[in-house]
C-alpha cells in the first residue's frame, strides 16, 4: 500500500508543530474523552487518542467494504430470526459458555412468551483489516460484525476535519480537500429515530442503557444530540436503574419511572462484567418489553464468534439468505479461514495444526470489547492445555491477517511524540429497521478507520490500544 506521507514522517520539527495544532483541534472539535482517572466526570477531559496522520487505505477495499454492508444488514436480521440456525449453531458453545448460555436462556425465553416488540432496529459495524499477499497486493478481510453497542461513529465525524488541518498545516492542502465527509451518527441516529417513529407514541423516549463508567459518553452524546435535533427525548440509564424503577404494563410496555420507552439503545450488555444477578434480571425485563432494543438479544446472539465461523462453511449463507447469490457472494468474498473446534476429527485437525504453527491463526473466545484474542506462543500454550477438553469448543480459530505496516504518529494524552509501525482497521455503520416482516430501511452510515501500533496484537480504541484515524483514499 502507498504511504503517502513518507516524505513527512521524518521531519522532527514539521511533526511537533503539527501534532500540537492537531491536540488544539481536536479538543475544539469534540474528538473527547473522560479520564482514567477521573472517569465520572465531564469537567475534567481529554482528547480521544488519534493519529497525527490520515492512513492510507486502498480506494477499492473501501468501496467493497460499503458495497456489501446493505448484504451483511440482511444477513444479521436474517440471523436472527431463525431459530432453528441459532439453536444449532450455538449447542456446542452454551454447553460450555456460561455468558453466551445466559444470553441464550433470555432468547429461548422472550420466543416462549411470544414476541411483544414488532419493530427491529439494528446499528452495526463491520470491521475489516486489508491482507498484504505475497505479490503485495491488499485484499479485505472481515475481522467481526459487532452487533451490539458499536461505538466511535460519533467522535469518527469529528476527526476528519482535524485530518484536513494538520494536512494543510503540512503543506499538504491539496490531498486535504480529498478527506471524505463522514457521520456515522448522523446514520445511527435516523434509524433511531426511524423505530422511535414506527413504534408510534409521541411521548415516548429513547433510552440509551449505559455502563456504570461512561468514560466514552461524548461518543454517545453526538448520536443523542441528533434524536434531540429531532424533537425525540432521550434519557440514559444503567441496569441498574431499570432493575430499581423499570416496569411493564398488561400490554408490555416498557416504563421507566413513569415515562413510556420506544427503543432501548444498548452501550452495555456485552460483557459477562456487565452483569449481576440483578443486571440479569433487568435485561430480561427488557427483551420482554414491546420497546424497540437496539440490539433485540437475538440479533446480539448472531454477533457471536460461533455464528461467525458456522457462515464461512459452504451452503450456510445460501441457506440463510435463499435467492441471493449476489449479495452471498459479495460477502463471502469479503470472508477470512474460519475454523470450528467443536468435538470430533475436524476440531481435532485444526487444533493440532495451529498448535504446529500458531503464528498463522488467531485463537478467539466468545467475547467483545477487544483484549480477549490469543496470538502465537499464547495459543500455543493453551489450545495445547484445553485440545482434549470440551472447553475448547468455547473458542473458534480464525486465519490471522497480515496487513501492510506504514508509519504514523500515535497522539495520546501524557505519551510522547514518537512514530510507531502502525497498522488499521477499517469500520463500516450499518443501520436497519424492520416492521412485522417489512424491511423500511437498510443502509451504510459511515465508517470509522482506526490504526494500532504492530506490537500490539488486539485491543480497541476503548481498551487503549487503537487510536481513531481517517482514512486516505489511494
Ligand atoms: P472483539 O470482539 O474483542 O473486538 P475482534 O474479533 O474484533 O474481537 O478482535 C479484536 C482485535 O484483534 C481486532 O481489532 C484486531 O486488531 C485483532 N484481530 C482479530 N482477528 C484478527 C485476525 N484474524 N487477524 C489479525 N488480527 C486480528
Ligand atoms: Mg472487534
Amino acid at each position: 500500500m502507498a504511504a503517502p506521507w513518507r516524505d513527512m514522517v521524518r521531519d522532527a520539527a514539521a511533526v511537533r508543530e503539527a501534532a500540537a495544532v492537531a491536540v488544539d483541534s481536536a479538543l475544539l472539535a469534540g474528538v473527547l474523552m473522560r479520564t482514567g482517572e477521573q472517569p465520572h466526570a465531564s469537567d475534567v477531559v481529554n482528547y480521544a487518542p488519534f493519529t497525527l496522520l490520515p492512513s492510507a487505505v486502498p480506494r477499492a477495499l473501501f468501496e467493497q467494504a460499503y458495497a456489501v454492508q446493505q448484504d451483511f444488514n440482511l444477513l444479521v436480521d436474517a440471523i436472527s430470526q431463525n431459530k432453528e440456525f441459532l439453536e444449532q449453531t450455538l449447542a456446542s458453545t452454551i454447553k460450555v459458555d456460561d455468558f453466551t448460555a445466559r444470553l441464550f436462556r433470555i432468547y429461548m425465553q422472550v420466543l416462549e412468551e411470544g414476541l411483544a416488540q414488532t419493530v427491529f432496529l439494528g446499528i452495526n459495524r463491520s470491521d475489516y483489516m486489508f491482507d498484504c499477499g505475497l505479490d503485495g497486493t491488499a485484499a479485505l478481510r472481515q475481522i467481526e460484525i459487532n452487533t451490539i453497542a458499536a461505538s466511535f461513529g460519533g467522535l469518527t465525524s469529528r476527526t476528519a476535519d482535524v485530518h484536513r488541518l494538520v494536512l494543510k498545516v503540512l503543506g499538504k492542502a491539496e490531498e486535504a480537500s480529498h478527506l471524505l465527509p463522514n457521520n456515522p451518527a448522523k446514520g445511527l441516529a435516523l434509524g433511531i429515530a426511524k423505530a422511535w417513529e414506527l413504534y408510534g407514541s409521541q411521548r415516548a423516549v429513547v433510552m440509551f442503557l449505559v455502563e456504570e463508567v461512561q468514560r466514552n459518553i461524548f461518543d454517545q452524546r453526538c448520536v443523542e444530540n441528533e434524536l434531540w435535533s429531532r424533537n425525540i427525548r432521550v434519557i440514559r440509564r444503567r441496569f441498574r436503574d431499570v432493575f430499581e424503577q423499570g416496569s411493564l404494563d398488561a400490554s408490555r410496555r416498557l416504563y421507566m419511572d413513569g415515562q413510556e420507552v420506544a427503543v432501548v439503545y444498548y452501550r452495555e450488555g456485552y460483557v459477562p462484567q456487565n452483569y449481576d444477578q440483578q443486571n440479569w434480571e433487568a435485561r430480561l425485563l427488557l427483551e420482554r418489553s414491546r420497546a424497540v432494543k437496539c440490539p433485540d438479544i437475538a440479533t446480539q446472539l448472531a454477533g457471536t464468534k460461533k455464528v461467525q465461523q458456522e457462515l464461512s462453511r459452504p451452503g450456510t449463507l445460501e441457506k440463510l439468505l435463499p435467492g441471493c447469490p449476489e449479495a452471498v457472494a459479495r460477502m463471502r468474498a469479503t470472508f477470512a479461514g474460519l475454523y470450528s473446534l467443536d468435538e470430533g476429527e475436524e476440531g481435532d485437525r485444526i487444533a493440532a495444526t495451529a498448535i504446529a504453527d500458531p503464528d498463522r491463526f488467531v485463537l478467539k473466545p466468545q467475547r467483545e470489547g477487544g483484549g480477549n484474542n490469543l496470538y502465537g506462543e499464547e495459543l500455543r500454550q493453551v489450545l495445547e492445555k484445553i485440545k482434549d477438553s470440551p472447553e475448547r469448543t468455547s473458542y473458534i480459530l480464525m486465519d490471522k491477517i497480515k496487513p501492510q505496516p506504514a508509519l504514523n504518529y500515535l497522539l495520546r494524552a501524557h505519551s510522547p511524540l514518537q512514530v510507531s509501525e502502525c497498522i488499521s482497521e477499517l469500520g463500516i455503520f450499518g443501520v436497519y429497521v424492520r416492521q412485522g416482516q417489512e424491511l423500511v430501511l437498510n443502509q451504510a452510515a459511515g465508517h470509522l478507520l482506526r490504526t494500532k501500533a504492530i506490537e500490539h496484537a488486539d485491543g480497541g480504541v476503548a481498551a487503549g490500544v487503537a487510536v481513531l484515524d481517517t482514512p486516505y483514499l489511494v
